[in-house]
């Protein structure tokens, strides 16, 4: 803590309570309506907020104008996944929800955008609460399905860059298992492109004791992961990043049915456009190969889950927003990155389609006492300690306090970088 935020104290107690009632409340992708509904009441209880409902679907768009200078865009995502909360806290979720094919799941904020949720209606709040002190324009963006990929482009989709004031510099963070105080991030590259797919393999059932009769497609599923497992070992250099995750798998009933087809879902990670290419060409070379070996009735079946880009930080302007968070968190506790983070985003979209720098980071919300001995090399060559929940597991869920206050004061502090100084000569974060 290097300086104080006016304001940010007395808001806390508010922020703790929203974030309790959005983290027991969580909605899967694109049916964020009453976290939507929430967020458009807090902002329109600031002053001075023009309020923009079901933009791209439960989009949110608040904007505050403020007088001359700049105008940064700070995004947010509002959604849960389908996860069975096991953090055992008090306020832990215990919603259902329905998913796209029906199935009735249990719904769970395993990825913090509650947290995101939170902080960013707090910068809303402080910022509206101290027009004195800047200038510019605020166009806070609180944007549905972010897991699924689609949120940015259903909202950019919607005429945003026509309804919305064109922003200078798109500003996002992401809380992580990092440790509370700390933020991360990097120029260029900072997250992983991510291309799923559904895969069916088609085979030949029949009964269990007569296989010559049949093409039995577990066993080519189960050639199909094990080959899979070598495009990265074998096909990308050494000193390239790429990810091949069979993250499901299915086929059959009973243990003496062959069954007529199997399912995979897949996810890829890679960094570098050449490399995606390669390895997903590699991936359906593969699958079909196998299919062709096991001698399957027709071609499989490749459907898309959902693509990102790779999130990129433009350079100069993370050099920029890098002194805010300096400022505001320390200059310790900020750390430039050697490589990117494997993870995925959408916020890269509000950069690209708009064309405006974009720089994202992430922030711990996790107690340093977890990562006590432990230095960074020795982290990046052998994960994180056991006890560390990542996001997406039921057990993840970052410490309310600090938290809420660190990723207040980091987003703030990255936004009053690039806002004007306000009339009053105080800008407050100094
Ligand atoms: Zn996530
Ligand atoms: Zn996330």
């Amino acid at each position: 803590m290097t300086t104080t935020v006016p304001g940010l104290d007395a808001l806390l107690p508010s922020l703790r309570a929203l974030y309790r009632d959005l983290h027991a409340h969580p909605e899967l992708s694109l049916q964020e309506t009453r976290t939507a509904g929430v967020v458009a009441g807090r902002l329109r209880a600031q002053s001075g907020w023009e309020v923009t409902e079901a933009v791209g679907g439960t989009g949110v768009v608040g904007v505050l104008r403020n007088g001359e200078g700049p105008t940064v865009l700070l995004r947010a995502d509002m959604d849960g996944l389908p996860v069975l909360e096991a953090t055992g806290l008090p306020y832990a979720s215990k919603a259902r929800g329905t998913d796209r094919d029906g199935n009735d799941v249990p719904v769970m904020h395993a990825c913090g955008h509650d947290m995101h949720v939170t902080c960013l209606l707090g910068v809303t709040a402080l910022l509206a609460a101290d027009r004195g002190g800047w200038r510019g324009t605020v166009v806070a963006v609180f944007q549905p399905a972010e897991e699924t990929g689609e949120g940015a482009r259903n909202m950019l989709a919607d005429g945003f860059a026509e309804r919305f004031p064109a922003p200078d510099v798109c500003l996002g963070q992401h809380v992580g298992p990092f440790p509370a105080g700390v933020a991360v991030t990097r120029p260029g590259p900072v997250m992983a492109a991510s291309d799923s797919y559904r895969v069916r393999l088609f085979g030949r059932g029949g009964h269990g004791s007569t296989p010559e009769s049949t093409v039995d497609p577990v066993v080519l599923a189960a050639a199909v992961v094990l080959r899979l497992q070598t495009v990265v070992a074998r096909e990308v250099g050494a000193s390239q990043a790429a990810v091949v995750t069979v993250g499901s798998l299915h086929a059959g009933t009973k243990e003496n049915i062959i069954p007529d087809e199997a399912e995979l879902k897949l996810n890829i990670r890679s960094v570098d456009p050449v490399v995606r290419e390669r390895v997903l060409a590699a991936v359906r070379r593969i699958v079909r190969a196998e299919a062709e070996a096991s001698g399957a009735p027709e071609e499989p079946e490749f459907t898309s889950l959902g693509s990102f880009p790779v999130t990129v930080n433009t350079a100069d302007a993370t050099a920029t927003t890098l002194t805010g968070l300096r400022r505001v968190l320390g200059e310790e506790a900020v750390l430039v990155l050697p490589q990117p983070i494997n993870g995925s985003e959408d916020f890269g979209l509000f950069g690209t389609a708009l064309g405006a720098p974009s720089v994202f980071w992430h922030f711990g919300g996790v107690d340093p006492a977890a990562f006590a001995g432990l230095d960074a090399e020795t982290l990046a060559a052998r994960g994180l300690p056991a006890e560390v929940a990542v996001n997406h597991s039921p057990r993840y869920a970052p410490l309310q306090d600090p938290t809420i206050e660190l990723g207040v004061r980091a987003l703030l502090g990255a936004a009053r970088t690039w806002l004007a100084d306000g009339a009053d000569g105080a800008d407050g974060m100094g």
